[in-house]
């Protein structure tokens, strides 16, 4: 699959060459067009947009419309004649993210997207190896993955991955929580509606909770990475974020006697 247009595998129209063409041409299999895709999460540190077709064209302004970005490891990725440009200077972007539709804008021959692949000193280098790879020495990205019990439907719901989503069905108390981590190791503890506090959980151990019991606080905290929780309740809605596991009014979330309902929970 590739790393750079969306939901497509590439077609290499011009291979790179370390004299006279230092990235590669692609389009979509079958000689298609698509939206051009980050290839890993990083920063925009240069856009150009406004370009339309300009043979002959030559330094940037070869490139037309196009998005240069640093990724966590020190490289940089270009993406160049792109239609329009959809990412702002300075935006900090996922993999995946589409950066705009590939175009002609610049110094092309038909529409296709030029991509290059450039070193920690800007040096542009073959990026054939990364078409459908990771770049090196990425840093891992790590998930939190977690789900909540339904007292009143009685299950278990699905699993929430970060905080795209959050756990629970608003209205109906949760009453167990479960959290694991993709990498590395999570405690987390639940209080027990008007009760007391449940003994720390570890990760891969078991659930906190009491089938059966509402919660209204819950505690959690990685020693490898600092995570952020919060709570919604029934009669009050979404509370702050807690970034922190103590006996403090800010080290934990929730308000006692007060019914949770949904949890979100992010790596920060
Ligand atoms: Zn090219």
């Amino acid at each position: 699959m590739s790393r750079v247009l969306k939901n497509a595998t590439n077609q290499i129209t011009q291979k790179y060459k370390a004299i006279s063409h230092k990235g590669v041409d692609l389009v979509k299999e079958k000689n298609k067009t698509a939206d051009v895709i980050a290839h890993s999460d990083g920063v925009v540190v240069a856009m150009s947009s406004g370009h339309t077709l300009n043979r002959g064209a030559t330094g940037n302004d070869s490139y037309g419309n196009y998005v240069k970005i640093r990724h966590d490891n020190g490289m940089y990725t270009l993406y160049a004649h792109l239609k329009s440009v959809y990412v702002k200077k300075n935006a900090r972007v996922k993999r995946g993210e589409v950066l705009g539709p590939m175009g002609q804008s610049g110094n092309a021959t038909g529409i296709h997207l030029h991509f290059e692949v450039r070193n920690s000193d800007d040096v542009r280098i073959n990026p054939t190896p990364y078409l459908d790879n990771d770049l090196p020495n990425l840093p891992k990205q790590v998930d939190v993955i977690y789900q909540t019990y339904d007292l009143n439907k009685k299950k278990w719901l699905p699993n929430v991955v970060n905080d795209s989503d959050y756990a629970g069905n608003l209205e109906n108390p949760v009453s167990a929580v479960y959290i694991n981590l993709s990498q590395g190791s999570v405690k987390y503890r639940v209080h027990e509606l008007n009760n007391k506090w449940l003994p720390i959980v570890n990760d891969r151990d078991d659930y906190a909770g009491n089938i059966g019991k509402a919660i209204d606080g819950i505690q959690i905290s990685s020693d490898e990475y600092k995570i952020s929780y919060r709570v919604h309740l029934i009669d009050l809605g979404w509370l702050s974020w807690v970034d922190k596991f103590d006996d403090t009014n800010n080290g934990y979330a929730g308000i006692y006697g007060h019914i949770i309902d949904a949890i979100q929970i992010r790596i920060n």
